[in-house]
């Protein structure tokens, strides 16, 4: 069986940046399963699985823009440290959920400089190539609820 819309495939990954560091693996832990054509996974990883059959390894390098997009330096602002509050020591690196126009989001600490805090509302991967070495470990039907719900239920999906 072919990965194609409405099929659920799982796959066993490895992510890492140009610099060769691991960024998110499932090696060791569950593999991805996910809903081919339901935008569940990153649109330059989904094409590059389309069409692929169980035991298919391969290797492939998504740009920003079929990944999570450029780095829009927009979403940077400037924040008092008033802001943060019931968190003792704000690092570089935080990250934090946000309520902000667009729904809420994950923000990361970019900058501290004094009580001027720069926080970063872009996705930490924006602006990055992915580097992905994938390996298909099943290719199965869904199941009409999961087909309904726009996800993979059991393992490797959501729990509910
Ligand atoms: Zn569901």
């Amino acid at each position: 069986m072919q990965i194609a819309k409405d099929l659920v495939a799982c796959i066993e990954y490895t992510l890492t940046d140009d610099a060769g560091t691991v960024i998110d693996s499932s090696v060791g832990g569950e593999p991805l399963a996910y809903l081919h054509g339901a935008g569940n996974i990153i649109p330059g990883l989904e094409d590059a699985l389309e069409g692929k059959k169980v035991g298919d390894s391969f290797k492939v390098s998504i740009a920003p823009a079929d990944g999570y997009g450029e780095k829009n330096e927009g979403l940077m602002q400037v924040v008092p440290k008033e802001m943060f509050q019931g968190v003792d020591t704000i690092e570089v690196g935080m990250q934090f959920h946000a309520q902000t126009d667009h729904g809420m989001q994950v923000i990361t600490v970019a900058a501290v400089d004094g009580s001027n805090i720069t926080v970063d509302g872009n996705h930490p991967l924006a602006g990055q190539n992915l580097n992905f070495d994938v390996k298909v470990v099943e290719v199965r039907a869904a199941s009409a609820e999961e087909l309904d719900h726009g996800h993979v239920h059991g393992a490797g999906g959501h729990h509910h």
